[in-house]
């Protein structure tokens, strides 16, 4: 069985957002309007955090692209009651909406701040509910949810390539971030396959994870700018 993983090259980063539209529009992430924007209630799978260094006119900016790390050892699968949140037999931790009762101890666990409370019921401005992806569910209100690697994308593929007897190759399934961005900033593929891309970046000398020390052993690896 693959063990997916991504790599995000952060020299190759541009900030474009791409990526966030993509997901959100792959996804049905609701969009949230300016009142539930100023309470914090945006929901968003992927966020690129900014961070501008030095002083103007010597000003630079760092964009880190930050989905869900989809941990080996993840902490947020942990303290969940309900098992609503658990790691797949894929290796991706997923979310079983119709578990979860909404307590939120996974979101206060989870130290890349990447799970999102339904605080409203979702909604969307007259006529884009027509362009909702029908491969995705539409969370209530109540329920956490967060990016999933497009899993829906792997079930797809797996259908597909099962139609035409044959295995499923590393092509056949991209989520909608890496497909979409401009700059190919983003690899994915199986960790555990040494041919892979991903497993040959996870392995050279600029990659590195977020929060090392925790110990979640991510499967998002990033690739250090100008090393
Ligand atoms: Fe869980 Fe957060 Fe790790 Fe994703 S990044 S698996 S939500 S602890
Ligand atoms: Fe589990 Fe949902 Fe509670 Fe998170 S909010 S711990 S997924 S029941």
């Amino acid at each position: 069985m693959a063990r997916w993983g991504m790599i995000i090259d952060l020299d190759k980063c541009t900030g474009c957002q791409a990526c966030v539209v993509a997901c959100k529009v792959e996804n049905n992430v609701p969009f949230a309007d300016p009142e539930e924007a100023a309470e914090a209630r945006t929901i968003s799978w992927m966020e690129v955090v900014t961070t501008i260094e030095g002083e103007y006119p010597n000003v630079r900016a760092r964009f880190v692209p930050r989905p869900c790390m989809h941990c080996d050892n993840p902490p947020c699968t942990k303290v969940c009651p309900t098992g609503a949140t658990y790691k797949n037999p894929e290796g991706l931790v997923a979310q079983i909406y119709p578990r979860c009762i909404g307590c939120r101890y996974c979101t206060n666990n989870c130290p890349y701040t990447v799970k999102y409370f339904n605080w409203y019921e979702p909604q969307w401005p007259e006529g884009m509910d027509a362009y909702l992806n029908p491969d995705v569910s539409v969370r209530p209100k109540g329920v956490v949810e967060k990016c999933t690697f497009c899993h829906h994308r792997l079930q797809k593929a797996t259908e597909s390539v099962r139609a035409e007897g044959r295995a499923l190759r590393e092509e056949d399934y991209v989520p909608a971030c890496v497909e979409s961005c401009p700059s190919e900033a983003m690899y994915f593929g199986d960790l555990d396959d040494v041919n892979s891309t991903v497993a040959a970046l996870a392995h050279g000398t600029r990659a590195f994870h977020l929060m090392e020390e925790l110990g979640t052993l991510p499967k998002v690896y990033y690739l250090r700018e100008g090393a």
